[in-house]
């Protein structure tokens, strides 16, 4: 049998509905303000909010007990430009695609675009086969070696043996090394770490293109290093 409700008890259950759709209703916009929030906060945080403090360099001692050599680009259009790199949100890892030759070759050949002034190409550093590096361009500045993502991130050549383009035992040490460095320094992730095919297909390096499980044993490689900072 159904039950007659006073005109109270109506009002009351139409007040008890009208009280639930309005929390409900306030929960979804909060909801969706913070979110929009969160998402905007990121995006401005990518976007405009510099990590480098103005630093163009990193400390650290490799394995062969070397330092970084620092060998700055003289400024000029086609390797080193000088625009500003503001925020660092990732490493793209590159080879060099040129069997046998050295880190200091590398850099030659980008300090002579100045003069051949034949493509746009550089890199902040440069690996080379006895895991020595070298920096040529300060970390406050963008170089042009990873196509859309110049903007935002530090690029890594890496010297090889021959074809394969697999790394020595030194080259790949100092890779890890240096990577666990910038990730520590610049607050980056393993996701962050990326490959230059990762952004454009071209399959560099090749190595790592061609065995994704070695590309994933790097990554877990340097992010171990990287908790022992
Ligand atoms: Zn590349």
């Amino acid at each position: 049998m159904r039950k007659i409700m006073t005109k109270e008890e109506w009002r009351r259950k139409r007040r008890f509905k009208r009280t639930v759709i309005k929390t409900l209703l306030i929960l979804l916009i909060v909801t969706v303000l913070s979110g929009s929030g969160l998402l905007l906060t990121n995006y401005i945080v990518k976007h405009f909010i510099s990590n480098n403090k103005g630093k163009d360099t990193i400390t650290m001692t490799l394995s062969n007990s070397e330092p970084i050599k620092v060998e700055y680009l003289t400024p000029n259009p086609y390797s080193r430009p000088q625009k500003s790199l503001r925020r660092i949100n990732g490493i793209v890892v590159h080879y060099t695609a040129n069997p046998g030759s050295t880190a200091e070759n590398n850099r030659n050949y980008f300090q002579g675009l100045a003069e051949s002034q034949t493509i746009y190409a550089s890199s902040h550093y440069i690996i080379g086969i006895e895991g020595e590096i070298i920096q040529c361009i300060p970390l406050t500045e963008i170089s042009y070696a990873s196509n859309d993502r110049n903007k935002d991130t530090v690029s890594i050549e890496c010297c090889h043996l021959d074809e394969t383009g697999k790394f020595s035992e030194e080259t790949y040490e100092s890779l890890v090394s240096l990577v666990a460095a910038l990730c520590t320094e610049f607050d980056l992730d393993k996701k962050d770490i990326i490959r230059h095919y990762d952004v454009t297909g071209k399959l560099c390096p090749l190595y790592f293109v061609e065995h994704e499980d070695a590309w994933e044993i790097f990554k877990n490689d340097a992010m171990k290093e990287k908790l022992e900072y």
